[in-house]
């Protein structure tokens, strides 16, 4: 019997997946399965439609959204949403991009469910901080450049990111930003002003491990207007620190975008 079904099948249980940055190569070999055995899928925004296609036709599919400013549904819908289709005693996919537990707000929808006794497993899958990074040919440590590697969010509030500037420019290391892409001149302007190089190497990639995957080079002085010149769009990673000039050693991949 596959484990997808367990022997008591009056409970449902939540498979929180992974799905990737993108690319459904990346799928666990896990997720893959479950994904195929499915009643119902809750997806976000950021999964790739070749990742849906492992769903079977019978699978109901929920599109919970969160777009920037656009949550198709609040977070506490989510939640409701999973504990009763649960309760119903479905098999239930709740598929976010990337790794759940990073910058995906996996550990919240599961206290949810711990607190109502439904039964859960995780599945984790490819951050975009590595997916993206490897498509790109930017290895995030390297024994010449960076010893460290920081995951931060450049979500901003307010028009203000509420980061650890000190720790952002440590020498040696690399940061990664998710969600970055609106607050980078101001992120960018910070890390100068806190003391990082203004010529260090920044590098934004969009659509990080998919066809339509696009990365602009620049530094933090010169960034911002490279993106915003290039128009980069969502979901972007920026990655700064000297593990990007090895981009230019090390891209392998070459996207073909779809012709027009
Ligand atoms: N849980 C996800 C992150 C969700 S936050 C993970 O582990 O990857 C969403 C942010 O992730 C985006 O704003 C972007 O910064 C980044 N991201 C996700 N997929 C990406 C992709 N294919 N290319 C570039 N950035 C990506």
């Amino acid at each position: 019997m596959s484990s997808l079904h367990p022997a008591n099948k009056t409970t449902g249980c939540v498979y929180l997946i992974g799905a990737g940055p993108g690319d459904a190569e990346l799928l666990t070999l896990r997720a893959a399965r479950l994904l195929r055995g499915a009643d119902v899928v809750v997806y976000d925004n950021l999964v790739s439609s070749d990742v849906l296609d492992f769903l079977p036709p019978s699978a109901q599919r929920v599109y919970a959204g969160k777009r920037r400013n656009e949550h198709t549904m609040r977070q506490e819908q989510i939640n409701d949403l999973l504990v009763k289709l649960a309760r119903e005693g479905k098999q239930v996919v709740r598929l976010k991009g990337g790794d759940p537990f990073i910058f995906g707000r996996g550990g919240e929808e599961l206290q949810t469910l711990a607190a109502h006794g439904v039964a859960f497993e995780v599945i984790p899958g490819v951050t975009a901080a590595s997916g993206v990074s490897s498509y790109a040919g930017i290895p995030l440590t390297h024994r010449d450049y960076a010893q460290t590697c920081l995951f931060v969010t450049g979500h901003l509030k307010d028009g203000t990111a509420d980061l650890d500037w000190p720790s952002l420019v440590r020498p040696n290391q690399t940061v990664v930003i998710y969600m970055g892409l609106s607050g980078l001149p101001e992120i960018c302007k910070q890390l100068i002003q806190h003391g990082a190089p203004a010529e260090l190497p920044v590098a934004v990639v969009q659509d990080g491990s998919t066809q339509t995957q696009r990365v602009v080079i620049g530094t933090l002085t010169s960034i911002p207007e490279r993106v915003a010149t290039q128009q980069l769009k969502s979901p972007s990673l920026t990655i700064i620190g000297n593990v990007v000039k090895l981009h230019a050693e090390l891209a392998w991949f070459k996207p073909c975008p779809p012709q027009p």
